[in-house]
């Protein structure tokens, strides 16, 4: 089994927090889809597996017109894929683009919502509105999507925890299968970040975040979600099987500018510019920077990722099991299944990172 990223790294605006590589020359979509066209027609040959999952991520996948996902979908072959997700902006839902989507083939979609609080998504820079981001799952429901996932931030500036409670609250009463949350970032050089170095904004402190946290983990286990990956929560058979694929170490290919691919052990990647990646693609040049795993490479890819997932990873056997892990096991932080995998304990996921730095090898 196998999975396919397609990355389309068009936004109307940029976000003021987002490091990611996103561009807002929307004029050039066409021109990028063919170029994605001819990169997914010669790069599916890699795959000898079945494509399973299909993710059209961004940047804005929605910003493109149905006619060009169907392009994108068909190209690719959907054949023997279970889920195909795509994510979308709540301010370009409507329910003829929807339905259109929908025909195509995307069975999951992951709507970029936040927030509910009109005030904080104008701080953070999001182009939507809370009533957007309502009305885009009311009519994605309309439309026919029965997976449907909702990104949620918090720690964002001046929010309060009241106000984190109602934004879960409002979310659960959408009826969504799945819920990505992850706390705002101040990534450096972004320009939010600026902001916050002027100190024009009121920084959620650490404690306040953890208690976030805690809460978010709480309510969600009580409302039935299950909590199987750090900042990833899902009713019962709605985990994502394309991001869970990462997770596992299955092979995939991703298409279009910084998109990376792994073929055991060989990673891959496109250069983050979209340009670029056209006139390469144009140009016939297919190839891309490449690095091949080593086998401590790929152990420690299983601690980054298997910790932060609910299954939990094996250690190796030169890890210094006694003071290392003992430690963390004592203090809580840790704990060991009766088949020797090692879990986060959810004390331990609020200083996640340091643990797998001191579990690498
Ligand atoms: S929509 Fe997403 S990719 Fe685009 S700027 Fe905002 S956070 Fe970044």
């Amino acid at each position: 089994m196998a999975g396919f990223y397609v990355h389309i790294p068009f936004c109307k605006r940029r976000c003021l927090y987002c490091d990611f590589y996103s561009t807002i020359l929307l004029p050039r979509r066409g021109e990028y889809v063919d170029a994605l066209l001819q990169e997914i027609t010669e790069r599916k040959k890699e795959l000898n597996e079945p494509i399973k999952t299909i993710y059209l991520g961004g940047g804005t996948p929605s910003v493109l017109d149905s006619i060009d996902i169907f392009r994108i979908l068909r190209t690719i072959g959907t054949d023997d894929a279970k889920e195909i997700t795509m994510e979308i902006n709540p301010g370009d839902a409507d329910l003829k683009y929807l339905r259109e989507i929908r025909q195509c083939g995307v069975n999951r979609l992951s709507i970029g919502i936040q927030s509910f609080k009109d005030d904080l998504l104008q701080l953070i820079g999001r182009r939507h509105s809370a009533i957007q981001a309502i009305n885009a799952v009311h009519m994605a429901q309309e439309a026919g999507f029965d997976n449907i996932s909702i990104d949620l931030m918090y720690a964002l500036p001046s929010q309060k925890m009241s106000l984190w409670e109602a934004d879960i609250e409002i979310a659960l009463r959408l009826g969504v299968q799945h819920i990505s949350s992850y706390g705002l970032m101040y990534e450096e050089g972004t320009a939010l970040t600026k902001k916050k170095e002027q100190g024009e904004l009121e920084v959620v402190d650490e404690d306040t975040e953890n208690a976030m946290y805690d809460y978010l983990c709480k309510r969600l286990k009580k409302a039935g979600y299950v909590h199987y990956e750090v900042s990833n929560f899902a009713l019962p058979g709605y985990e994502s099987k394309h991001n869970s694929s990462y997770w596992n170490g299955t092979p995939y290919i991703g298409v279009g500018a910084g998109a990376h691919s792994y073929l055991p052990p060989v990673r891959s990647w496109n250069k983050s510019d979209m340009s670029a990646y056209i006139k390469k693609v144009n140009k016939g040049i297919l190839q891309q920077d490449k690095e091949t795993l080593t086998e401590k490479d790929m152990y420690n890819e299983q601690i980054m990722l298997g910790l932060r997932t609910a299954k939990g990873c094996m250690l190796s056997p030169s890890v210094d099991r006694r003071l290392t892990v003992g430690n963390y096991i004592q203090s809580g932080l840790l704990r060991e299944e009766e088949d020797g995998r090692i879990v986060a304990t959810q004390k331990g996921l609020h200083i996640l990172n340091r643990i797998i730095e001191d579990l690498m090898i």
